[in-house]
């Protein structure tokens, strides 16, 4: 199958999340079941800092953006390891910034002109460059306008009128939401600015447009894929996602298992397998502890328990939890934690102030490091991750990739990855990690002691925990074949009459 997968963010040209990691996994392992995939993203400024063997092709595309015409140019390059092709779409006033949506005064004005442009001129190079493909899938907000142009503008055009069309949902809580007036920009017949289709209480709304044009949906993982068509969950488009149940759909993302295996990952200074024995304890983690106590300042005891937290400072991951349970375990218990991460400035305060008056028993990072992030996942002995709403969540795999054990609220992907430590599963050794359902700061509280007991008095059973999420299969693998069918099933569906 020819395959064109439109994302704004790219692994390793651009990333401010989990949607990177899929968009810069999931092309390759499709090139691996056979497939020819051509990926598209904008070309920030970033992207030619990390490839410089980017090629500029020798054509100019002009693209309606409104009433404006405006010209964009197409740079090639590779996915690494792979034949992957990389399109990026140039367009210097628009793309080549710092940030990628904003900066510090907030969202860029001009996104919706910014997206309006790239999805059109992902379609319009699918007719320059002859690209022929069965299927564009789009993600996120950022490219919902490609289903509904697939749809109305270019739907009897011969070259696209038998292009399926499938949109993942990486997080329903972003939207790309602008005012009525910017309708016109998109150059989709005002027509379609109803309640049904491109409008949401008064506004644009480019998800909600995606959602309703696709051939397909689907989400990150089956729980979320559930979860969004509840009032509580849908952030207001439940009923959308209601009315498009027979194609909606969830896919559990995969993980790289060449960035992330702590028997190879170039970021550790000492290496481990699950091969040991659970009466005994992993030397080469042990190790990692001791560097990443050192490395953060702390005291280097193996006996105390480290908690690892890694993620986005926003409220989503559920730190109107973490906050209050945190500030009473630094009082209270002996553990230790470590903390990366950057957002919202208000956690950025809290914490601050938390590392200030704790500093032997918090360590705190408020920034963006990869290396780091791999070395927090290597060295700590849990990992926190008590999310508000999690679609699939990335760490709480590497976590149990690095023999690290989460301890998660029972949300979305977390859900459908953690086996909650209890009789049964202590027993049959599948349990992975301590799980609760409440949002609640004693619930939280509660898990994080159960947890802290076990590694403190039941040695073995922590050992033997490690093992199973060790030893569990988190590659794209089984994940990129589910695709390959919801593909092939989208270009049936993509056949059929509209109803
Ligand atoms: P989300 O996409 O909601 O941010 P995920 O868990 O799906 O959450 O993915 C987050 C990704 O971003 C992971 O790869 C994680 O390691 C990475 N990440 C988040 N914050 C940081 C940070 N401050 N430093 C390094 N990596 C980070």
């Amino acid at each position: 199958m020819k395959i064109i997968l439109a994302s704004s963010e790219v692994v390793p040209f651009a990333k401010t999340g989990g949607l990177a990691d899929v968009c810069g996994a999931l092309p390759t392992e499709l090139e691996k079941l056979g497939h020819q995939v051509a990926v598209f993203m904008p070309g920030y400024r970033c992207v030619q800092r990390v490839d410089t063997t980017i090629q500029t092709l020798p054509v100019e595309l002009e693209l309606p953006i409104g009433d404006k015409l405006e010209t964009v140019q197409i740079g090639k390059a590779k996915l690494p390891d792979s034949n992957v092709d990389v399109y990026f779409v140039m367009h210097d006033d628009y793309y080549h910034r710092e940030g990628l949506y904003g900066d510090q005064n907030g969202d860029y004005q001009d996104n919706c002109e910014r997206y309006v442009l790239f999805c059109r001129a992902v379609l319009e190079s699918i007719r320059e460059f002859d690209l022929q493909p069965d299927l564009v899938h789009a993600n996120d907000w950022q490219t919902g306008l490609i289903p509904a142009l697939l749809k109305t503008e270019y739907s009897e055009n011969p070259l696209y009128g038998d292009i399926a069309s499938l949109l993942t949902v990486h997080n329903l809580a972003y939207q790309g939401l602008f005012p009525a007036e910017s309708m016109p920009l998109t150059g989709i017949d005002q027509k379609y600015f109803n309640w049904e289709q491109m409008e949401f209480h008064g506004q644009l709304n480019f998800l909600k447009t995606g959602l309703v044009f696709a051939d397909a949906i689907n989400t990150v993982s089956p729980t979320y894929a559930r979860e969004i068509q509840t009032v509580d969950q849908g952030c207001g488009l439940e009923r959308v996602l209601q009315g498009r149940s027979d194609r909606l759909f969830g896919i559990i993302n995969g993980i790289d298992p060449n960035d992330w295996n702590p028997s190879i990952d170039s970021h550790l200074e000492h290496h481990f397998t699950a091969d040991f024995d659970p009466a005994v304890g992993c030397e080469g983690k042990a190790k990692c502890k001791q560097s990443l106590q050192t490395e953060a300042n702390l005291e280097t005891r193996a006996d105390v328990p480290l908690i690892g937290i890694v993620g986005r400072l926003a409220s989503q991951k559920g730190w109107s939890l973490i906050l209050p349970v945190l500030r009473n375990w630094l009082e209270n218990v002996d553990a230790q934690w470590v903390i990366l991460g950057t957002g919202d400035p208000d956690y950025h305060d809290v914490l601050t102030s938390l590392h200030r008056s704790h500093p032997k028993k918090l360590s705190l990072a408020l920034d963006f490091s990869n290396p780091y992030a791999h070395r927090i996942e290597a060295g700590a002995d849990m990992f926190a991750m008590p999310s508000q709403y999690e679609p699939c969540g990335l760490n709480q795999m590497y976590s149990m990739a690095y023999g690290t054990i989460p301890v998660v609220r029972q949300t979305g992907g977390l859900a459908d990855t953690v086996v909650n430590a209890n009789g049964e599963t202590i027993d049959n050794k599948t349990a992975t990690g301590f799980s609760f359902t409440d949002y609640s700061v004693e619930a939280l509280n509660e898990t994080l002691h159960r947890a802290a007991n076990v590694f403190t008095n039941q040695k073995k059973v922590w050992h033997q925990m490690m093992i199973a999420g060790m030893t569990t299969d988190w590659s794209w693998g089984s994940s990129a074949k589910k695709y390959e069918q919801l593909y092939g099933k989208t270009v049936q569906w993509a056949k059929e009459p509209v109803k």
